[in-house]
């Protein structure tokens, strides 16, 4: 077996799974574990770094003077959906294109998930169906580390100056928030955080959160004729309102949506919290207005109930930033051509780590791992793709 894989089964057995109820910085001491052994072994290779106060690993193989440092970034933590503790990956030789059976309980069948069909006769890694694979995001990490080795030890191959930082509690939206382009150093980079290798993403959505408070008008339901104003049924109203061509599951592509993601209350009050996302500034702007118009429409119609609303930006979408530097992007699809590949440009359904590191003033799109079904036991990498995947960060990196 390649020294790559050996890397990724390696880093996989490794529970890294952050926390989001701790306030700690990173959220859960584990994840540490991985990082001081990504410390070690890249000293091991003679690159100087360190793991700063946040947790973040910060590093740089020096290259040609005159040329562009470019960064690198995967994150060592995994997602919370299902364990990432004791990982028993499997290693499936020349997949024959069925169901594959990860134990006794569950199986991994291409009548469920269609993507499997298109990796027929690859080696794949798969899971025990008990935990995650982890794959998201230690095959980033591992395809990073191969392209450090690549470099070092083929000291005769001119390539840019790479920085690189492995970055902790990425599944629960914190991963950035830490992050010093300064200290990375790169005048652009890559996230190493996909599924398919083809994919170039630089679209995420621009996003915010918008809270409604309802306030009815609680009396004792026997003597409620013509006075009761039920929070919860305003609130039932309030959702109706909006139109529902925009709720998540109607949408895919550039389609922005209004999800609801909670909702509680009594007679006499009603909260409910809504996400809003959208690849279009503009029309998440008007889809902001939409909850204005429902509000006064519904304090219209229900006489006696009040309702507010608190609308707070989130995130906003990466283009803006690529479209001022698109070097990030061109630098990328040089190296796929290189390859005798054609990229493909998928807006991304969320946002990245990268979008922040982008607005932070490097900037970053994202690049994938040849893995899939990200965040449960279902999740599996392809041999081929992440070998790949070197393959392009080699090829993004070298200097002809
Ligand atoms: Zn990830």
């Amino acid at each position: 077996m390649d020294k790559a894989i050996e890397r990724f089964l390696d880093y996989v057995k490794i529970d890294t799974q952050s926390d989001e109820s701790s306030s700690s910085v990173p959220s859960a001491a584990k994840e540490l574990n991985l990082t001081k052994l990504l410390l070690e072994q890249v000293k091991a290779m003679g690159i100087p770094a360190y793991i700063d106060e946040f947790g973040i690993l910060y590093g740089k193989l020096e290259g040609e003077e005159d040329s562009d440092p470019i960064g690198l970034n995967s994150h060592v933590d995994t997602a919370s959906e299902e364990s990432g503790k004791d990982v028993k990956p499997q290693y499936i030789e020349n997949y024959d294109g069925k169901a594959i059976k990860l134990n006794d309980q569950y199986s991994l069948d291409p009548k469920e998930f269609p993507v499997l069909s298109a990796h027929i006769g690859e080696d794949l890694i798969v899971t025990s169906g008990d935990t995650l694979l982890g794959a998201d995001d230690k095959a980033g990490v591992a395809i990073i580390m191969a392209a450090l080795d690549y470099f070092v030890s083929h000291p005769e191959v001119k390539h840019h100056p790479i920085c690189f930082c492995f970055t902790p509690d990425e599944e629960i939206g914190r991963g950035p928030d830490h992050f010093d382009a300064k200290k990375f150093g790169a005048k652009y980079a890559y996230t190493i955080d996909g599924g398919d290798p083809y994919e170039i993403a630089y679209e995420t959505f621009n996003a915010a959160k918008v809270e409604v408070t309802i306030l009815g008008k609680a009396i004792h339901p026997g003597e409620a004729k013509n006075k009761l104003v039920n929070a919860c049924t305003c609130a039932f109203k309030f959702d109706r309102l909006l139109p529902a061509t925009k709720r998540p599951e109607y949408t895919e592509g550039r389609e922005g949506f209004n999800h609801l993601i909670g909702i509680e209350g009594n007679v006499a009050e009603a909260h409910m919290h809504y996400i809003i996302r959208n690849h279009d500034k503009k029309k998440l702007e008007e889809q902001k207005k939409e909850f204005q118009t429902a509000v006064k429409e519904l304090e219209d119609r229900y006489p006696g109930c009040q309702v507010k609303i608190q609308i707070e930006d989130q995130y906003r979408n990466m283009k803006e930033v690529i479209d001022e530097h698109p070097e990030a992007v061109n630098t990328a699809v040089k190296a796929f051509n290189k390859l005798g590949l054609t990229p493909l440009f998928p807006p991304i359904r969320g946002g990245t780590d990268g979008a922040t590191f982008s607005f932070k003033g490097c900037p970053t799109p994202n690049l994938g791992t040849g893995s899939y079904n990200h965040h449960g036991r279902y999740e599996f990498l392809s041999v081929k793709e992440f070998n790949l995947m070197i393959e392009i960060v080699k090829a993004i990196m070298t200097i002809d």
